[in-house]
């Protein structure tokens, strides 16, 4: 059998190439980039440590079939700890403050003083999260290994959820914020996640923290992809980084060969490219993209691509406690075009060694 080459040493490349070794095959990672980890990333600068990703990691409750993944993949184990926030956010709306509790009975109580008008919509809310907690991503068995009895196991683990995928199915995150009068409410249903996105990935968000599935690492994006660098590599596979990949020759309906910006190129009957789906297309020919890939690229005013910018700011270390993420409003600004009113701060305090001593270090 030949050699299992992945293109791409980002978390799916590394999780692709330890689930290969653990398989008892041989593999090896080809990373464009002078390091691995993809856009789980982190660097160092004057000092600071700055965290460029993780904000939660989803599979940290040991009740989610994806926690035994983490467990595979070395990054959930011994010596591994998470730092369990008792909200998610906070919301800071001209001075009116609401908190994304974990507990859902203090959210509730918090948002129904906040916005008695809201009673009702206040009571659909937490029971929609509290309902979405029972949403499982199978990660035991490939999708295609699944038959009748799987697929029927797990649609009665998420039972409770499927009234609320049918109420919010088909509602985007600004349509579910509208319905709320207060402005707190609002903001804490469309300012973290863009309003055109489906509700249902908001409340799966707060579902997914409130069940303690959704917890940080202590050591932030580091501590995922060293990890999986080293658990990797300990089970002799191998990783070859500045080995950016520039085509895929296919023999019929199978890849056979991988070249190199280099020069070189590889042989292969088995390959991974763990890379963006646009980055594959490219590197194996765009005829091959799919009826709906195609319509979705055509169609970006329906299928929007989003980005957000991130800017670090070193404080000395302030009088008032600066929650780990704080969304408040301001006057409007530009970015890209699109006017903005409002930034959202995370602090780093409760990673150690992020920032040097009495200092603190936000991102907005
Ligand atoms: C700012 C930010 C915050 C985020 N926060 C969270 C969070 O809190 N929780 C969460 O779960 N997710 C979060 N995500 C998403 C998460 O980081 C990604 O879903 C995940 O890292 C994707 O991993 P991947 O391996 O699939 O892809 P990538 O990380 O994109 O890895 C692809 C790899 O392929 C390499 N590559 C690309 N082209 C080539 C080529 N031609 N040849 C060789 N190598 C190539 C790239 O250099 C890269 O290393 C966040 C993402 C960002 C950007």
């Amino acid at each position: 059998m030949s050699k299992v080459i992945i293109i791409g040493g980002g978390v799916s490349g590394l999780a692709a190439g330890i689930y290969a070794q653990m398989s008892g095959l041989e593999s090896e990672i080809f990373e464009g980039h002078s390091v691995i980890g993809g856009q789980c990333t982190s660097w160092k600068r004057k000092g600071f440590h700055i965290d460029n990703c993780v904000h939660w990691m989803t599979g940290t409750s040991p009740n989610k079939e994806i926690h035994q993944v983490w467990k595979d993949v070395g990054v959930i184990g011994e010596g591994c700890k998470m730092i369990e926030h008792e909200y998610f956010m906070q919301v800071d709306f001209d001075g009116v403050k609401g908190h994304a509790w974990r507990d859902l009975n203090k959210m509730e109580s918090e948002l129904l003083s906040i916005a008695p008008d809201d009673k009702e919509l206040i009571h659909s809310l937490i029971k929609a999260i509290r309902n979405f907690q029972c949403i499982e991503l199978p990660a035991l068995k490939p999708k295609e290994q699944m038959g009748f009895f799987d697929n029927m196991k797990l649609l009665w683990k998420m039972r409770k959820a499927i009234p609320v995928a049918v109420k919010y199915g088909k509602m985007t995150i600004g349509d579910l914020a509208q319905q709320f009068k207060s402005p707190v409410i609002r903001q804490m249903i469309h300012n973290y996640v863009p309003e055109t996105y489906f509700a249902i990935s908001t409340l799966y968000m707060y579902a997914n923290f409130a069940a303690g599935n959704a917890d940080l690492p202590l050591g932030g994006s580091d501590s995922i992809t060293l990890k999986m660098r080293d658990r990797y590599l300990q089970l002799g596979g191998k990783i070859s980084t500045k080995k950016k990949a520039v085509s895929i020759d296919v023999e019929g309906t199978r890849c056979t060969k991988v070249n190199f910006e280099d020069g070189t190129s590889v042989m292969t009957e088995d390959l991974i490219c763990a890379t963006d789906i646009s980055v594959t297309f490219k590197l194996i020919g765009e005829k091959y993209i799919d009826d709906h890939f195609k319509y979705c690229y055509d169609n970006p005013d329906k299928y929007p691509l989003f980005s957000n910018m991130n800017v670090y700011f070193a404080v000395d270390v302030p009088t008032d406690e600066i929650p780990n993420m704080e969304i408040f409003n301001c006057e409007p600004y530009t970015v890209a075009g699109r006017d903005v009113n409002i930034v959202i701060v995370n602090n780093f305090a409760d990673q150690p060694g992020f920032a040097p001593k009495e200092r603190e270090f936000w991102r907005f």
